[in-house]
């Protein structure tokens, strides 16, 4: 067997920090567009073979994630607690993306990346909320995935992974066994996916820095304020989601004290900044579950599922990043109907994505196709999510801290409300 240990000439390029690497390449990339400008453009291929290799990855990824996600909740939990923290999980991520949309409208993150033809008729013809609606269920599923009708596909994937969940229960044992090899055939998949997905973020340095090279030789060093003003909406958003709804329902809903939660709750939201992993931070949010009283039943059922389908974090993120958009490549937001798409969207792409660093950017790329703005090779939709990817590190931290807090606010509001909170642990000063 190969000896894996030994180091070859590259092996420091896989062992330094990705996320350094990243802003590197984002880094290098600004500063050779500044000096080259235009001479620069011979670098696009290797930005567009790094947008190949994301959408390739898309489709496999939204139906293993979305199938294992929706089949790993057992009909039998999805009781009284189940029902409600599921409920809970979807609504406040909805808020979120609506939050995120807002920061967005406010905000006006925006970069002119010129003109987006291809999609412009497209735009003009957007559909109708019963449109998109209706569109959402597919005649053929087949026609869906080869089309990457994204609404369409999550809509199959959901139905699909709730009937292998009745299936992994059922009590006759040939059914029983189909439902658990279906389930590991798709967990097997998303895991591959997950593998490829590591790989081809070996190469996410030099392709932010093609594309973003590319944008500044062709746009100038002003793309970088917009950047910033990203970077801020976000985390507004992030620290507004925080007030209004977890602060809000923990106040006026339950009564409980914000302070003392957050004596707890601050230990998942710190791991979470900084590991950027709501799987990595699962024990320590089931510890702070631990200390405020939530019984085990409640949150080792809850807590697991948050980190696999709850992404309030990502969900403001989404709708940030999909305004900066639409501003930079159309210049001008949404119509309403778009943003309706955009909530639907981006909250069951918070099912689909991942509790691991860097999954929210993949399925960005699922919300913008959704409002008919995919990124294609060489359009300006595609510089412009290069500008995100290159940032996307800073913004991970604070959307999985959101993600993670989301998590245990709602096993904590979901506990109180079902009166199964144990209240001693609140009295007790610490
Ligand atoms: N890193 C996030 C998490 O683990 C997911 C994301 O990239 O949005 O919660």
């Amino acid at each position: 067997m190969a000896d894996v240990s030994k180091k070859n000439w590259y092996s420091w390029y896989f062992e330094f920090n990705l996320l350094y690497r990243i802003l590197i390449g984002l880094g290098v990339g600004i500063i050779l567009g500044i000096i080259f400008k235009e001479k620069i453009l011979w670098i696009a291929p290797f930005g567009d073979l790094f947008v190949r290799l994301l959408k390739m990855i898309m489709m496999p990824i939204i139906l293993s994630t979305l199938i294992v996600g929706a089949s790993s909740v057992s009909p039998a939990t999805l009781g009284k607690v189940g029902i409600r923290v599921i409920l809970f999980y979807l609504l406040t991520s909805a808020f979120a993306v609506a939050i995120g949309l807002g920061m967005g409208a406010v905000f006006q993150p925006k970069t002119p990346l010129g003109d987006f033809a291809q999609t412009a008729g497209r735009e003009a013809q957007a559909p109708t909320i019963a449109q998109t609606i209706l569109a959402m269920i597919p005649t053929s599923v087949a026609q869906v995935i080869v089309n990457e009708s994204i609404l369409a596909v999550i809509f199959f994937a959901l139905l699909f992974g709730i009937g292998i969940s009745y299936l992994r229960v059922s009590q006759e044992e040939r059914l029983k066994n189909a439902g658990n090899t279906l389930y590991m055939f798709f967990d097997g998949i998303a895991e591959v996916m997950m593998l490829i997905i590591k790989g081809i973020m070996q190469y996410a340095p030099f392709g932010v820095l093609a594309l973003v090279s590319g944008v500044i030789a062709t746009n100038g060093p002003k793309v970088m304020g917009a950047l910033a003003v990203v970077t801020a909406a976000c985390f507004v958003g992030y620290a507004l989601h925080i007030i209004i709804v977890y602060c809000g329902i923990l106040k006026f809903y339950t009564g409980l004290s914000i302070k003392r939660y957050f004596m707890d709750a601050k230990d998942p939201f710190i791991t979470g900044l900084v590991t950027r992993s709501s799987n990595g931070t699962l024990p320590v949010t089931m510890e702070a579950a631990d200390n405020l009283g939530v019984p085990k039943n409640i949150y080792s059922f809850s807590l697991p599922l948050g980190a696999t389908i709850n992404m309030d974090g990502t969900a403001v993120y989404q709708g940030v990043c999909a305004t900066f958009i639409a501003l930079s490549v159309l210049g001008h937001n949404y119509s309403l109907a778009q943003m309706g798409t955009i909530v639907v969207t981006a909250t069951l792409a918070s099912i689909g994505t991942a509790g691991v660093p860097g999954a929210g950017v993949i399925m960005l790329l699922l919300v913008l196709d959704s409002v008919g703005l995919p990124v294609a090779t060489g359009s300006p939709v595609a510089g412009a999510y290069a500008l995100i990817v290159g940032i996307d590190a800073l913004l991970d931290m604070g959307r999985t801290a959101l993600n993670v807090t989301g998590d245990l606010t709602c096993t904590t509001i979901v506990a109180k409300s079902i009166k199964q909170l144990d209240m001693s642990k609140w009295t007790i000063k610490k």
